[in-house]
């Protein structure tokens, strides 16, 4: 494993205290951004004896640095700094410093770097610009800005291509997706990353601290797609899994629009992602990228979840097992009773899916009458307009609406002459916790189950699933406590 610590400090005193402390962390490398420094120190020969190799830095403004001085001053300053006991450098792959090879810069490792602030261009530009500024044997480094899957995915086809010439170079991103491309960068062939010494410490957007990389190394990565990725829960509920049981792991972000989720899915495999969340609006357009469906999410028609089998991509629907084992906590029979699902979504077919397994004779009934006829056909079940269940008996009522979330109008899914006192009632919404159906139902004397419980539970069998680990319900339940404040 080869970490490089890049480190921006002040003065040289706090270089000093920087670089000590990176060699302490567990750096292999150390870079010294010098041209973040007020000013380019006199005297460098503090860093001298400090046992650690140590790269000098001068990133040009242009290259995304603070450096405005002119190839002399740079080429004065290397010089001085190879005297002080660094053995690398780093040159810009348009620096005119490059055709030179001076006498006392002979002994020092040149690495070549390529830096692009707002993109990640093609496939064929990346490699080409590795196997341009590798050319004479340097160590080439490419850092662009990743801001799609698309983007992500042209680097580590990149990072594949390169791997077969056999050549050593650095490939990293920086930007939304920087932090995937430091923790799997042995996946993109890379021969080192850049960290920061700490949280909050970056000298470049996306870059990961050094200790959360050493503890990665052989870490899962889970993640969660869907487009816009709103605000959610799931972060924290993972984050909170992983620490608990003591496992190195994460959960990130992955936003991609439809057209990019085979891409996704190559990355998936390609990075080693042990698996993801499945969220609006991809879960049914997931499943024609994956390589299994398994029996419950075939029957559902939607993906909630990925699962990543040695490069196998298997699809499944955890809402469904979040939905019965929320139900069973609560102590709910539901064998042969009477259910009224309302909506005819993912959600409503997930709940559909679970009732009939019970055995409840189920109702659905929907805004759009068409939909409802189509989800009541597919799970035996009888369709029905919103506006024709008030008078009809139901032991069961769940909503599968949006209707009452957090940004939708503070309404009731259905009339609420259709909840009856003894009734067990749920709300798949989360947010808020207590929805004003819920809070409806539970003044007309129903047992009512709040959507953070099918939330944790889905939770709970998704993080079971990729790392075949069981996190406890109470750890899972304080993390969504915490995010709702
Ligand atoms: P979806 O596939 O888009 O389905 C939405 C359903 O709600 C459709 O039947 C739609 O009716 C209906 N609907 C939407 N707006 C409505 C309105 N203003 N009035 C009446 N009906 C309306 O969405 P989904 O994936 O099923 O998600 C539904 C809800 O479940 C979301 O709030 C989601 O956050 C929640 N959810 C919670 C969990 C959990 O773990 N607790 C898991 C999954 C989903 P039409 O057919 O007429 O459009």
């Amino acid at each position: 494993m080869t970490i490089c610590v890049s480190v921006a400090a002040a003065t040289i005193k706090e270089a000093v205290e920087a670089v000590n402390a990176a060699r302490e962390k567990g750096a292999d490398l150390v870079e010294v951004r010098f041209d973040l420094m007020a000013e380019q120190p006199s005297d460098l020969t503090p860093l001298k004896n400090i046992p650690i190799p140590k790269m000098a830095t001068l990133r040009s403004k242009a290259q995304g640095g603070a450096w405005e001085g002119d190839d002399e001053a740079k080429a004065r300053f290397f010089r001085r700094a190879i005297k002080a006991g660094f053995t690398l450098i780093d040159l810009e792959d348009d620096s005119p410093l490059l055709q030179r090879r001076e006498r006392d810069m002979k002994n020092v490792e040149r690495v070549i770097s390529h830096h692009e602030l707002d993109v990640t261009p093609s496939t064929s530009r990346i490699i080409e610009l590795m196997l341009l500024a590798g050319a004479k044997g340097e160590l080439p480094k490419g850092a662009f800005a990743v801001n799609s899957v698309e983007e992500l995915h042209r680097l580590v086809h990149a990072g594949k291509m390169l791997a077969l010439t056999g050549k050593k170079y650095v490939l990293l991103g920086t930007g939304d997706f920087g932090p995937i491309t430091r923790l799997r960068y042995r996946r993109l062939g890379s021969s080192m990353t850049y960290a920061s010494l700490e949280a909050g410490k970056e000298t470049a957007p996306g870059q990961v601290d050094v200790a959360t990389l050493k503890r990665m190394e052989n870490g899962i990565i889970t993640g969660i797609t869907g487009m816009p990725l709103g605000h959610s829960y799931s972060p924290a509920m993972h984050r909170a899994a992983f620490a608990s049981l003591g496992i190195a792991g994460t959960y990130l972000p992955f936003p991609a629009e439809k057209n990019e989720l085979p891409l996704l899915m190559e990355i998936v495999r390609e990075l080693d992602i042990a698996g993801l969340n499945i969220t609006i609006p991809h879960k049914e357009s997931v499943m024609e990228h994956l390589d299994e469906i398994d029996a419950t999410a075939q029957e559902v028609g939607a993906v909630n979840v990925v699962v990543n089998r040695k490069g196998r991509l298997i699809g499944r629907n955890t809402d469904v097992s979040g939905l019965g084992q929320a139900f069973k906590a609560a102590g709910a029979d539901l064998g042969g009773k009477r259910a009224l699902i309302v909506g005819a979504g993912g959600a409503a077919r997930a709940c559909a899916a679970f009732l009939r397994r019970e055995k409840a004779n189920i109702v659905i009934a929907n805004r759009t009458r068409s939909r409802a006829d189509e989800v009541a056909k597919r799970f035996s079940a009888r369709a029905a307009g919103l506006d024709d269940v008030a008078g009809m008996e139901f032991d069961v009522v769940v909503n599968c609406t949006p209707v009452g979330m957090e940004g939708f109008p503070a309404e009731l899914p259905i009339d609420p002459a259709v909840l009856r006192p003894g009734q067990v009632v749920m709300d798949v919404i989360y947010n808020p916790e207590r929805t004003p159906f819920l809070a409806e139902a539970e003044e007309r004397g129903c047992q009512t189950i709040p959507g953070r419980e099918m939330l944790i539970y889905q939770a709970m069998d998704a993080f079971e699933a990729w790392t075949g680990q069981r996190p406890s319900y109470e750890i899972m339940a304080e993390a969504v406590r915490k995010e709702q404040g």
